[in-house]
């Protein structure tokens, strides 16, 4: 299993959507079964369903190589049923030695780790607990096309394939070097920004506001959508802290639907988002245990796009306790018997509702791949764009590197190294390589 961990690490192979965790540190003794995140959970984003219609044969050796280095023996490549159909699978169906599908119920947030694993194997994580306690661990798809590759070709991480959607004439994915500009993209597929839109890094549900000008597409850009501002995809995330929290101190009243709604608590987890809006309105004394059950939180916003009524946002007073929390390296590590809400079957939210909630269904339509674009006459590559300490650089001011080359290698510790996008002349800039393609 080292071996394989070396591999994963030296060439750079981070989560390719979500928090960017370094790939390696995640393949751990006692684990006997994998889960490949092929889910889709969030509306608009159509990458993993390109590649596994394009690039399967790549992801299956990615997962294969996992089956026959570590404890694991058995594999599930999670998708949503609506898209198995479309792959032409069925749930159970064998990909290959150890692999097999499983389709998933269109819901969200399918596509949380916990909910995935529950509905993918029938297992509960525990609060608080990672999913190794249960011996599961969580791939995402590009994740595993991107070990393909390295196996096959040698080749480090040094492109991303990402979701062009939202308001735009044809929603696309496309592959693109890493650091590419984000202006760059789209003027390549003639798209504007219009006034009274925003752009989203990722899905509209947990997607961030992004300034396109100065963007560049990192290890972890899944898809970049532009919404409407009086969306309530964009509405939740331009509201400002002090408002969230006014709303919540003076409208709340105490209905409960935000928690009778909540997917962690329908899981099970001891996670009340009604009783933190009530620590808000400072109507009862702010206890610890709650308090520390923010982190149980996975951020999906249902109940402030969907289950609210009053314009209220749970998720953001949870945030504040989150960052409070985070700051002070606490989070919920409190042992019990947790099961499973029997009102959960009828409560679950279907994939078309909520994409309804956000206000975004007309954007849905069909997605196919739009190819690779390759010709960038520059790229901006972050070092710290994984969780862990930052790339340290290996190049200096003018250098001439080839596309592959490293250039900036993994710190101690939990760390990744980078490799060139393209090849060019190098600036060191701050947190970031820039590399200037040679006319
Ligand atoms: S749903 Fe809204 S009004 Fe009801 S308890 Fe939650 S925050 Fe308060
Ligand atoms: S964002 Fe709201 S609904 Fe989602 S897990 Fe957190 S508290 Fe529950």
């Amino acid at each position: 299993m080292q071996e394989l961990k070396n591999l994963m690490r030296d060439f750079g192979i981070v989560g390719a959507g979500g928090a960017g965790f370094p790939s390696y540190a995640k393949l751990a003794d006692g684990a006997d079964l994998l889960v490949i995140n092929g889910s889709e959970c969030e509306p608009l984003l159509a990458t993993d369903y390109i590649l596994l219609r394009d690039e399967l044969d790549l992801v299956l050796q990615g997962v294969s190589e996992i089956i026959r280095k570590t404890s694991i023996s058995k594999a599930y490549m999670a998708v949503k049923a609506h898209n198995a159909e479309r792959l032409g699978w069925k749930d159970g169906d064998r990909l290959c030695d150890g692999v097999f599908v499983r389709a998933l119920p269109d819901i969200y947030p399918i596509g949380d780790e916990i909910s995935l694993i529950y509905e993918a194997t029938g297992r509960l994580i525990k609060p608080g607990k990672l999913p190794i306690t249960e011996g599961i661990i969580v791939y995402n798809v590009e994740t595993m096309y991107n070990l393909g590759r390295a196996l096959r070709y040698k080749e480090p991480v040094t492109t991303k394939w990402l979701t062009i959607g939202g308001d735009v004439k044809k929603p696309t994915v496309i592959k693109v070097p890493i650091g590419a500009k984000l202006t760059d993209i789209f003027e390549r597929l003639g798209i504007e920004v219009k006034e009274g839109y925003t752009v989203l890094d990722g899905g509209p549900s947990m997607g961030k506001v992004i300034n396109p000008r100065t963007y560049a597409v990192n290890k972890t850009t899944k898809g970049i959508l532009i919404l409407p501002d009086n969306s309530q995809a964009v509405l939740s995330k331009l509201t400002n802290e002090e408002i969230a929290t006014k709303r919540a101190e003076t409208a709340c009243c105490q209905c409960t639907r935000c928690t009778d709604m909540c997917p962690r608590h329908l899981l099970g987890y001891p996670l009340e988002p009604h009783k933190m809006v009530r620590t808000a309105k400072g109507a009862v004394e702010v206890m610890p245990d709650m308090v520390i059950s923010a982190t149980l939180c996975c951020g999906c916003g249902v109940c402030e796009s969907l289950a609210c009524n009053q314009g209220i946002s749970p998720r953001a007073v949870i945030d504040n306790y989150k960052k409070l929390l985070s700051k002070n390296k606490l989070r919920f590590d409190k042992n019990g018997e947790y099961s499973v809400m029997a009102e959960r079957d009828y409560r679950m939210i279907p994939y078309k509702k909520w994409m309804s909630a956000l206000g975004v269904s007309q954007f849905d339509r069909d997605t196919d791949f739009g190819g690779e674009i390759k010709d960038f006459s520059r790229v901006e590559m972050t070092l710290s764009r994984h969780i862990g300490a930052p790339s340290i650089p290996a190049v200096k001011d003018g250098d001439i590197v080839s596309a592959g080359d490293l250039i900036a290698s993994a710190a101690e510790g939990l760390s990744l190294p980078q490799h060139a996008a393209i090849s060019g002349r190098v600036t060191l800039g701050k947190d970031k390589i820039i590399i200037d393609k040679v006319r």
